[in-house]
């Protein structure tokens, strides 16, 4: 890996930015802030197969931060050679919904406390960013991670029009934060959600917590890629100090 201050100062000149400020950190959920992604890639598969729609299990990973009905729509393109019904999605995605709350519960992936009690201390303002619209991790979110994401600050599928790679969902976490995109970090764990957190121009943190290599997070536009969100908490400390004392 490149020197973090080289990868600060490239990311800086890039985007015309006179600075960067970790004043707001934008966080993903599934496979960010849970190891829910197996389960939901599950859910997908055997959904699919009950309505005879031809899938693999391991394409999910790479339609993570789509909205539901934007991964149906596609499906449905791809196998049935149209556009998917409204009731269609409501209909499909009630049911891989329902499949995942059926599976074993879902756990926070480590390192994703020790990464956003850190952002609470150093006084970030936290907002999650979600493709997701399911209440079952939603509602956990005040348990597993008390304290970090306050009333109000999320963006889930249910406030943006067009989901990640889209970068509408990020657009509206910096809305929700009161920041511009050179105040903002992004965490994220997966192609289409790295391309939409640096399209809005975003310090995008890539974390490989997946099948999905690094190289692929690189490729969607990740300012700098780690291994695992337990390096990625054990590192943020010297990005932010890094990003606080860099002069060019
Ligand atoms: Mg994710």
């Amino acid at each position: 890996m490149k020197d973090i201050n080289t990868i600060l100062t490239d990311y800086i000149r890039r985007h015309h930015y006179s600075r960067l400020q970790p004043v707001a950190a934008l966080i993903d959920m599934d496979g960010t802030l849970y190891d829910s992604m197996g389960n939901h890639a599950e859910a997908w598969r055997r959904m699919c197969e009950e309505a005879g729609l031809e899938v693999t299990r391991d394409e999910f990973f790479l339609y993570e931060g789509m909205t539901g009905a934007q991964t149906i729509d596609l499906l449905m393109q791809r196998c049935r050679g149209r556009h998917a019904t409204p009731e269609e999605c409501e209909t499909l995605y009630h049911r891989k919904t329902e499949i995942f709350k059926s599976l074993p519960p879902v756990r926070p992936m480590p390192g994703a406390r020790e990464l956003t009690d850190l952002m609470v201390t150093v006084g970030m303002r936290r907002v999650l960013v979600t493709g997701s619209g399911q209440n079952s991790l939603l509602d956990r979110l005040p348990e597993d991670y008390p304290g970090v994401f306050l009333p109000g600050m999320r963006v889930t599928s249910r406030d943006v029009t067009h989901g990640k790679p889209h970068p509408e969902p990020y657009i509206r976490g910096m809305q929700l934060a009161g920041v511009s995109p050179s105040q903002s970090i992004a965490i994220e764990n997966a192609p289409l959600g790295v391309k939409s957190a640096a399209t809005a121009g975003a310090f995008t943190v890539g974390v490989v917590t997946g099948p999905i290599p690094r190289a692929e997070l690189e490729g969607a536009g990740a300012a700098i890629v780690f291994d695992s969100m337990k390096e990625c908490a054990e590192e943020f400390p010297t990005l932010l100090y890094n990003m606080l004392t860099l002069t060019i």
